[in-house]
């Protein structure tokens, strides 16, 4: 924390659903929202029970969910996050958990630390997971809820291709075998929301790719990020992206202190 900073005396909280979403669809804002003074706190509504296991070891008695809560605690403090809230919905369950219970749950967390900007997934959800979806549609619902003092909501978006460059630039293996969390490496950002904000998180995109990396069960050696340098995270991570949601807020936009605006998304036409 820095007193001076950019970001001194303002509260950031960070919406997801799994650990290691943090790291990925932010990891270099929030280490940088934190290095600029801000008190950055993650509420991730489950405990990734139902992920990968890179390596059976990492797991010797079988309970993934408090491997990877703790994965989660590690890569917070790489990045620098003042406090990790980690509750223990099911992994993979999250859009047929009771929605109202969901936004009463965002509420008491948005209540308690009183942010001034919120962080989760746009509508696509990086890549259409349920539960990205899910967690976009309850926090949205929880912010619109709110009356007075309404944080600014930002939705974290990636440029269609990053993933692709990711898997193209990590050496040591087929470009074509590469499946970052087994997913389809083209499913990332393929139909992601316009950025409206741009940040430039290039000096913490090795924090970044540390945080990630935190996150072993689900790191395999077949993840194309476990491989690649810091220097390519700097080229290939290096931006991240929000689109604001255009909601009055009586905080304004604070993050957008951090960057610039993209460039003026086309407009529609309303009617
Ligand atoms: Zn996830």
């Amino acid at each position: 924390m820095n007193a001076r900073g950019l970001l001194a005396n303002r509260t950031i909280l960070a919406v997801f659903a799994h650990p290691d979403d943090e790291s990925l669809a932010c990891g270099g804002t929030l280490a940088r929202a934190a290095e600029e003074g801000a008190r950055v706190v993650l509420l991730c509504l489950t405990r990734g029970e139902q992920g990968s296991i890179s390596d059976a070891a990492l797991v010797p008695d079988g309970d993934l969910g408090a491997v990877r809560a703790r994965e989660l605690r590690e890569a917070a403090a790489v990045l620098g996050l003042a406090q990790v809230v980690v509750l223990d919905h099911p992994d993979g369950q999250l859009p047929w958990v009771d929605a109202r219970l969901l936004e009463a749950e965002i509420l008491v967390s948005i209540r308690h630390f009183q942010p001034d900007a919120i962080i989760t997934f746009g509508a696509d959800g990086l890549y259409w997971h349920p539960d990205h979806v899910a967690v976009h549609e309850r926090t949205t619902a929880a912010v619109a809820a709110l009356n007075a003092r309404r944080p600014a909501l930002y939705y974290v978006t990636m440029p269609e291709g990053t993933m692709r460059a990711v898997v193209e630039a990590a050496p040591g293996r087929e470009a074509a075998e590469a499946r970052p969390w087994g997913l389809n490496p083209d499913a990332f950002g393929a139909e992601a929301m316009p950025p409206t904000l741009v940040v430039d998180v290039a000096a913490y995109a090795a924090r970044k790719l540390a945080a990630l990396r935190c996150h072993r069960t689900q790191m395999g050696p077949a993840n194309p990020l476990a491989r690649l340098t810091d220097e390519q995270a700097r080229d290939l991570l290096g931006r991240e992206h929000f689109h604001g949601a255009p909601r009055a807020s009586t905080t304004g936009f604070p993050l957008d202190v951090l960057g610039e605006p993209a460039a003026e998304p086309p407009t529609r036409a309303i009617l």
